[in-house]
């Protein structure tokens, strides 16, 4: 099972396990890659019930990942 990458516009193939692709998932903070590491695991049994904990921490991930690419246009 794979899915891709959560990064908005990033295209890799990373497992179901896996938030997004290791650059990625490197440039997170610690602190949103702590959190989503907690909720992951609970989470994502099946995309299409993942739990509140988890789909805040990623919408968080995604907002922060919007900002590094708006700065870097
Ligand atoms: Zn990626």
């Amino acid at each position: 099972m794979s899915h891709r990458c959560r990064w908005p516009g990033c295209t890799a193939i990373v497992g179901n396990d896996l938030w997004g692709c290791k650059p990625h998932w490197r440039a997170l903070p610690d602190s949103l890659r702590a959190w989503i590491g907690r909720s992951y695991r609970y989470g994502m049994d099946t995309d299409t019930h993942p739990t509140a904990s988890y789909v805040r921490a990623h919408r968080a991930a995604i907002a922060f990942a919007r900002e590094v690419e708006r700065g870097r246009h």
